[in-house]
């Protein structure tokens, strides 16, 4: 029994989550935000192992060095963020998981380079400039 499930916009690309996330937060840099589309990006960060994917296989782009960034081919959604820095981890983008109302962001990161105009101070969530241990 899947303690989440996702899906892509089409439902192309489906999962099943056998496990807890062991973070949920919030990215303000500037590729999470292109990739996203949105203002800032959520994200899930699970066991790689504990994501079982099925239907099509999520295509992959190198948004920078060490980092992939995986999505539906069919319709563009914005799936996984896989990076050198978190081995064995994947993290899921929040919009790709149906239970997302039960996952609540537990911290901020690149705030940095947050927009301006997005107001965050008073939701009593730590921030970091970069990433929580920088
Ligand atoms: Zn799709
Ligand atoms: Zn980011």
């Amino acid at each position: 029994m899947a303690n989440y499930t996702g899906s892509c916009l089409c439902g192309a690309i489906t999962a099943e989550i056998i496990a807890e996330p062991k973070w949920v937060g919030n990215c303000h840099c500037p590729s999470c935000r292109r990739v996203s589309g949105a203002a800032f990006a959520t994200y899930a960060g699970f066991d790689a192992a504990a994501v079982k994917f099925s239907g099509d296989t999520p295509n992959t782009h190198k948004s920078s060095p060490g980092a992939i960034r995986h999505f539906c081919n069919e319709c563009g959604s914005s799936i996984a963020f896989e990076g050198e820095a978190w081995p064995e981890e994947i993290h899921l983008h929040i919009g790709f998981i149906k239970e997302a109302d039960s996952l609540k962001p537990e911290t901020h990161v690149y705030t940095k380079t947050k927009l301006e105009w997005l107001h965050i101070d008073e939701d009593g969530l730590p921030k970091f400039d970069k990433f929580s241990d920088q």
